[in-house]
């Protein structure tokens, strides 16, 4: 982890946004063809989800990897080994 994980400035745009990345592939709930993957805070904690954007169907929801960034806000001793106390 890096120390720009901690750090970040205010945003300079009024409103702030995530990126969704363009997928390939095809909507099995309503064959859009217009999928992307983006993150998202839900009811099981921060996750990447790939997701219709015609219908929002989930189709993939996965734990972010360490370069997706996210959550931006992770504890810097999130993967240090746990202590004999825990
Ligand atoms: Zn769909």
């Amino acid at each position: 982890m890096a120390v720009d994980r901690l750090l970040f400035p205010r945003p300079e745009t009024p409103r702030v946004s995530v990126e969704r990345v363009p997928v390939d592939g095809t909507c099995p709930e309503c064959g859009a063809t217009s999928l992307a993957r983006y993150p998202v805070a839900n009811h099981l904690g921060p996750r990447m989800v790939v997701k219709c954007q015609r219908c929002l169907y989930p189709v993939a929801v996965t734990r972010p990897e360490p370069d997706d960034h996210w959550p931006a806000w992770r504890s810097p001793a999130r993967d240090w080994p746990a202590s004999r106390v825990g």
